[in-house]
């Protein structure tokens, strides 16, 4: 697809009522950004059910649900619309569901009668909305699959009435003033004056007809075809093919298609036809502006990146803010002036067309680095001071245990925690590096996306861990376009911590992007490890379109179901025994660590050969799941690389990566980050809120470095902060010397290891003036039910 996060969405703004076209990823953080009021949406039209134009309904309705308006809101799309609703049901709570029309056939919008008819008819007072169902070219009526059909939107609003002619009404002798406005309403008056009676089209002009605005969808070539002799559009064109009087004028057609489609000379021709309309080329033009449409993120990563290119390389690409774009968004409205999109007006009549008054200027990186000068002058001192971190001796050539061996680090307070573990001697650069693309909690906000981590394991592949909403903007924001296709195509595997929708409600849209990726393309289908709840949603998502994936329970990746599963193996003679993890990393495991479900069928067993032939070309030895104190199947997860042999022949312990997911801090995090290279532990809350930790199931800042330090993990990251903190958690120094905090877009590479505590105060510096918590009502709605 052409724009970069998803669908474009459309929002259609009235005084009193709201209908939104279209909810991709992103709509929501869109809207945060943009102080546009989800909560007062009534209607919500999807063109189609398809991961672009979906991905952002869950959390939506999660969000909506939990300011207690979900239920006045409808939603309507092609039949195919009860299958992503049987789906959402798997983790969206009753009580978050919404009225679900399903358009069927072509014609005005209606409310079944099931429905609070009366709140829903007097939600159309001031527009009528019209379906008509566009299917792909030379397919039979009978043999065209929901999947296939696209719903163009009409919108009129209604005619306003003519002008009022106060001289004609004083010829007739109207005295009375309140006639006047009976007259308005349109009811006949007796004259005072004359013996007649007077008609309201005796002093009014004729009415103005309401503007129409168009959205079509056209995804195909085949659909494109198909448009010229779709029927009922036939009363909107403008050109000599409309035969009938009651031909309407068009004002603005909006086109969501692909630039592919909707450059063609075909659609153009048929373009044509709306003589007199405004187009909006929403698919396609975006590719052209470089405007970031999250400015206050992209505004933080350009400072830290300046601060610290290290941890924050700019993409690559041919601008040098060349911001990933999303979805774009519309508003037609009389009213609204937002920070920016087109917006088209559609009354007063006076304004109508496309205001081009609020055109942004492009958010150049220089200018953003002037304005970070300006502000924070010794941040010129403290780049140089970072950049001279990365040029200090790693001393990661030799394993250092013993004091002495901690030489260069001298000035550190606490030297046996900055000798490095065995596994990082002569590490490359292109073993691992870890970007975090999403580092907040519950819900997308300005600054922080929900949670994802990418594991970059360079020609070995990648590795996703977690997937919230909005997770393949983020890896295209920092990778480019190309970039994030190439990581998508080269996944060895997506694991899921758990049920909660800041986790995984991104994964489909990655899925879907892989199978099209890898279409034509000799390829297995990926592997989800996840808990059960998950595969529910995903098999019932699978009715909708196809996920070419295969799934694998978390419970089955435990340290007793790899064991199982080696003896099994072992005792098949099928395979040689690698039980080396088991005896160095997860001897005398607790019983709990082991909860697991018994390999008790062929597909699972095969399932896990799979995985290990997929971990071992990855250059990993094993993943494990482990269970951890949040919600039922929560799981951490452990990532153990194969070990390596130096030039002399000696055995270097592949490093381990611990993943805490969302927990209570719990022995069996500890027991599974003993001797971690890396311990990524979530951290929602600040220190003075244990009691919401507690209530909630999530750590605080101290509790996770505390989970780290009895483990003895060589290095702490954070991350999972709640969007209270919007910029940067609260952060207590003393017990930060082996710890780092992730932001959205830090990339971390495991030969950087040893300099990470040390950026910290550095990032803090350019935050001096903002560690502040963001109490402002728009932000806060624990979607983590
Ligand atoms: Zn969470
Ligand atoms: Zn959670």
């Amino acid at each position: 697809m052409d724009t970069h996060d998803t669908m474009p969405s459309v929002l259609l703004f009235f005084d009193k009522q709201r209908f939104i076209f279209n909810a991709g990823e992103g709509l929501q953080r869109f809207c945060t950004e943009h102080k546009i009021k989800l909560s007062k949406i009534d209607h919500i039209c999807l063109s189609r059910v398809c991961s672009e134009t979906v991905g952002g309904l869950p959390g939506l309705l999660l969000t909506l649900a939990g300011m207690g308006d979900g239920l006045s809101v409808n939603i309507w799309g092609p039949s195919n619309l009860n299958l992503l609703v049987d789906a959402m049901k798997c983790f969206i709570p009753h009580h978050a569901m919404v009225h679900t029309n399903l358009i069927s056939h072509t014609g005005p919008l209606q409310v079944d009668s099931f429905h609070n008819c009366a709140s829903v008819a007097s939600n159309f007072k001031d527009v009528k909305i019209s379906a008509i169902l566009l299917q792909p070219n030379g397919v039979e009526d009978s043999d065209v699959k929901p999947s296939d059909v696209s719903v163009i939107y009409v919108c009129e609003l209604n005619e306003s009435k003519g002008k009022f002619h106060k001289e004609k009404a004083d010829a007739l002798g109207i005295k009375v003033k309140t006639k006047f406005r009976e007259l308005t309403e349109g009811k006949s008056v007796k004259s005072d004056l004359l013996d007649i009676t007077v008609h309201p089209s005796d002093v009014m002009g004729a009415p103005v007809p309401g503007p129409v605005v168009i959205i079509v969808d056209c995804p195909t070539d085949s659909h494109a075809q198909k448009l010229t002799s779709t029927q009922s559009l036939n009363d909107y064109y403008s050109d000599s093919s409309c035969q009938s009087q009651s031909c309407k004028i068009v004002n603005c057609v909006i086109h969501l298609g692909p630039a592919s489609v909707v450059s063609s000379s075909h659609y153009k021709k048929w373009m044509n036809k709306f003589s007199s309309a405004q187009h909006v080329m929403a698919g396609y033009a975006m590719n052209k502006v470089q405007n970031p449409i999250l400015k206050s993120s992209a505004r933080i990563t350009t400072r830290l990146s300046y601060l610290c290119p290290q941890l924050f390389p700019l993409m690559s690409s041919t601008s040098d803010h060349d911001f990933t774009q999303e979805a774009c968004f519309f508003m037609l409205d009389e009213v609204y002036s937002l920070d920016w999109r087109p917006l088209f007006i559609l009354r007063p009549h006076a304004r109508l067309g496309l205001d081009r008054s609020d055109v942004p200027s492009p958010l150049a990186a220089s200018a953003v680095i002037d304005e970070l000068l300006l502000e924070i002058p010794d941040i010129i001192d403290a780049t140089q001071h970072v950049s001279q971190l990365w040029q200090k001796p790693t001393a990661t050539n030799k394993c250092a245990i013993s004091f002495q061996d901690s030489k260069g680090l001298i000035d550190e307070p606490i030297l046996d925690e900055n000798s490095h573990p065995c596994c990082l001697e002569n590490i490359r650069r292109d073993d691992l590096e870890i970007t975090f693309l999403g580092t907040g909690s519950s819900q997308p906000s300005k600054y922080r996306n929900v949670t994802a981590i990418y594991f970059n394991l360079f020609s070995n592949g990648s590795l996703l861990l977690d997937c919230g909403e909005g997770t393949l903007a983020q890896l295209k924001r920092r990778y480019g376009s190309e970039g994030a296709e190439n990581a998508v195509r080269h996944l060895a595997c997506v694991w899921i911590s758990h049920i909660h929708a800041d986790h995984h409600v991104g994964l489909v849209r990655i899925l879907t992007l892989r199978r099209d990726l890898l279409k034509g393309v000799p390829h297995d289908p990926l592997i989800v490890i996840g808990p059960s709840h998950l595969n529910l949603f995903l098999d019932a998502y699978q009715r909708l379109e196809d996920l070419d994936m295969q799934f694998l329970d978390n419970k089955s990746t435990t340290v007793t179901s790899w064991e199982t599963f080696n003896f099994d193996n072992e005792s098949n003679k099928t395979i040689t025994s690698t039980s080396c993890l088991e005896e160095s990393c997860l001897q005398g495991s607790s019983k709990r660590m082991k909860l697991s479900i018994p390999i008790d069928n062929v597909a699972t067993s095969a399932l896990l050969t799979r995985l290990k032939k997929v971990l071992n070309k990855a250059g990993l030895e094993r993943i494990i799941s482990f269970p951890v104190v949040h919600c039922p199947e929560a799981f951490g997860v452990i990532l153990k690389a194969a070990d390596r042999i130096n030039s002399v022949g000696k055995v270097i312990p592949g490093w381990k990566v611990v993943y805490s997911g969302d927990t209570r801090p719990c022995s069996e995090t500890i027991e599974a980050s003993e001797g971690a290279a890396i311990l990524i532990h979530e951290a929602t809350f600040e220190d003075g809120m244990a009691g919401e930790a507690i209530a909630k199931n999530h750590s605080t800042t101290k509790e996770a470095i505390d989970v780290g330090n009895s483990a003895d993990a060589y290095r702490i990251i954070l991350t999972h902060f709640s969007q209270r903190y919007p910029k940067i958690p609260v952060l207590d120094e003393l017990s930060m010397h082996k710890t780092c905090i992730a932001f959205d877009l830090m990339t971390i590479n495991i030969a950087d290891l040893h300099v990470l505590p040390e950026v910290i105060p550095y990032l803090k510096l350019l935050f001096r003036t903002e560690m502040l918590i963001d109490d402002s009502d728009d932000h806060i709605v624990e979607a983590d039910l």
